[in-house]
């Protein structure tokens, strides 16, 4: 029996974008938040390094120089209104979770502790500056508990463990979800009139990844499905230092610590790639420089990873190198409990997952599929647009990283997603509760649940047929082969074919449980279609893309093409079909030019 539930605002995600939504929109509006997760299991928890702010607790730092970072970082592809915004606001938000009670690591003088991240730089020397507040490597976890806590307090509703597959629109408004209850199978509808999409990314899409199981995009396929588009799904980052062939995470904050990328041949190579900032260059240079080199032969053993190399030793040598020095101008030196103290869980997963040290071996490291840049796209209020020309969808909203607004344009600078998910999530719930306040409860169309059902009866309707875990692999192993960090015409049509035809294969997709209670299998089956559709529009919207962005980086066309493509992806898709459009870039202060680290 189907269940209606109605609350004036739902939130769909209950990580840092949805939780921080919630706060704000249960200030004013009857606010549910749903997830398909236990809140405090949502991927923000596995965030590491840091949230950037320009606070200049321990050496100078301007607003302006962050926005310009991330303007520069973004391969001059993020709006720069946006970033802005995002960057004028991060010093408050940054406050505002300190009040919140978000334990950040400390400075002797008890200001909140910073350190360096890739692409963050003081704009007048081009060094390295201290920017990320963390918790030491466990920021993203402190957030998570914290925002949890305060909607707790300020009575949110949460249906935990709730999956939804589907947006209900009439006459092109959004008016609520359809979702499934984990425990019972049953199908409730939840009729709102406002709707926060904060569902996060999609990187199970490629083999090897940082991302948990649970990122399986499906906030981007359900709205595709409901014939909204997809905004620069062509650009997905690849994080530098995953652990090699596992993808689980190195944080930047141990380069920000000193940390140095070594090849085969024992060399600090990055200092041929980015003379001033080296290792701290932004995510999307180091993974290519990564590349390259392995290419090159000069691979540990030849083979195909470099090492990251945080020996105490090792960081004094380089520091003195390079003439790094502390805030109060002593050289910089670290010791193996200082490095131990700053990121703990990584010396952890180094333990636990390659049993060694690294304090002191060499951590062995390859680049790792990491984080969306595109998403469903919003305006600065996160209200979901529909077209190029920015026409808003009634009721709809989105943030976090399924959402593009866009702040990091081609390629994200390290510790701006937490950033974005605090600005623009508390955007997108003030905006959800005001809408609210001023619509009325859009009636539901009259069988609302048919389109999930019938995605369910399809699935549970096969015994034997094609497995998930088969298709799974094969386009994670295409994808990660032929719209991974380098790209050609020749194998990115490749990909769209292999696409196409899993998800042909996938029409006949099969199951084993067929049971009601906790059908994983089921949901697995029904994620891993959200991933295919996500999979054929990215790989045709960077088809179409014959120039090298950010992390779009084309072997065919390895220069950036402003002339022609400074502008933004928007993909619909109809059936196997996607159909482009372009919309322009917003540039207030920064023209385009050549990117130098
Ligand atoms: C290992 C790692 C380290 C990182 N470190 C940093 C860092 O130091 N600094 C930084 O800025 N960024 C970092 N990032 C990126 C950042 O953590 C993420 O981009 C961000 O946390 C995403 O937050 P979110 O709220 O958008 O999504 P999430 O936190 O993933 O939350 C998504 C929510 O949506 C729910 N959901 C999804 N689909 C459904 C559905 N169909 N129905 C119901 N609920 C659904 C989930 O249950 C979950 O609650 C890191 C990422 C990783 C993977």
């Amino acid at each position: 029996m189907t269940q209606t539930h109605q609350h004036e605002v739902i939130i769909v995600g209950a990580g840092g974008a949805g939780l921080m939504a919630a706060l704000y929109a249960s200030r004013s509006a009857d606010t549910a938040v749903l997830s398909k997760l236990y809140p405090t299991r949502s991927h923000t928890g596995a965030a590491q390094g840091g949230i950037g702010a320009a606070l200049g607790n321990l050496e100078p730092d301007k607003v302006e120089w962050h926005s310009f970072d991330t303007v520069k970082g973004s391969d001059y592809l993020g709006d720069q209104d946006a970033i802005d915004y995002m960057c004028a606001q991060a010093p408050e938000v940054v406050y505002e979770l300190e009040h919140m009670g978000l334990p950040f690591s400390r400075n002797p003088d008890g200001t909140i502790a910073q350190r360096r991240f890739g692409g963050h730089t003081n704009n007048e020397t081009r060094q390295p500056v201290l920017r990320s507040c963390y918790a030491a490597d466990r920021t993203g976890h402190m957030i998570l508990q914290t925002l949890y806590q305060n909607c707790i307090k300020n009575k949110v509703h949460f249906y935990d463990e709730f999956h939804v597959l589907d947006l209900l629109m009439k006459d092109g408004v959004a008016n609520g979800v359809v979702a499934v209850e984990l425990a019972t199978g049953e199908l409730h509808v939840f009729h709102a009139k406002s709707i926060v999409f904060a569902t996060g990314g999609h990187g199970r899409i490629w083999e090897l990844t940082s991302n948990a199981y649970a990122y399986t995009g499906d906030g981007v396929a359900i709205t595709l499905r409901r014939g909204l588009p997809a905004q620069d799904l062509e650009f997905f980052q690849f994080h530098p230092t995953g652990i090699l062939k596992l993808g689980i995470l190195i944080t930047e904050g141990v380069r920000g610590e000193g940390g140095i990328l070594i090849n085969g041949k024992g060399e600090r190579f990055m200092e041929r790639y980015a003379p001033t900032v080296k290792d701290l260059a932004s995510r999307d240079v180091v993974s290519r420089s990564i590349y390259l080199e392995i290419r090159d032969g000069n691979g540990i053993k030849g083979d195909r990873y470099v090492h990251l190399d945080m020996r105490p030793e090792v960081v004094n040598h380089y520091a003195e190198l390079d003439g790094r020095k502390l805030p109060d101008g002593t050289p910089y030196r670290v010791t193996g409990e200082q490095l131990l103290s700053k990121v703990p869980d990584i010396v952890d997963f180094c333990r636990t997952y390659l049993g060694i040290d690294p304090i002191k071996e060499p951590m062995p490291i390859q680049p790792t599929a990491h984080y969306a840049m595109g998403g469903i796209p919003t305006n600065m209020h996160g209200q979901a647009l529909s077209d190029a020309k920015g026409t808003i969808v009634p009721g709809l909203f989105a943030a976090g990283e399924v959402a593009c607004v866009s702040v990091h344009g081609a390629n994200r600078l390290g510790t701006n997603s937490l950033l974005d998910l605090v600005v623009f999530g508390k955007e997108a719930g003030k905006m959800a509760a005001e809408y609210a306040k001023s619509a009325d409860y859009k009636p539901l169309e009259a069988n609302p649940t048919d389109f999930t059902r019938e995605q369910l009866d399809r699935i549970l309707g096969k015994s034997g047929g094609e497995k998930v875990v088969t298709l799974g692999e094969e386009m994670k192993t295409k994808m990660m082969d032929d719209v991974g960090v380098f790209r050609t015409a020749d194998g990115m049509a490749s990909a769209i074919e292999k696409i196409r035809e899993l998800r042909q294969r996938y029409k006949n997709v099969g199951v084993d449980d067929h049971g009601k209670r906790f059908n994983t299998d089921l949901l697995n089956a029904w994620e891993l279609g959200c991933l295919l559709d996500v999979a054929l529009a990215t790989a045709v919207s960077a088809h179409a893309r014959p120039e090298s962005r950010g992390a779009h980086a084309r072997e065919d066309f390895p220069q950036r093409n402003d002339a022609e493509w400074l502008k933004h992806t928007l993909a619909w898709m109809d059936g196997d079909n996607v159909r482009l459009e372009y919309k322009p870039v917003t540039i207030t202060k920064h023209q385009p030019k050549e990117r130098v680290y």
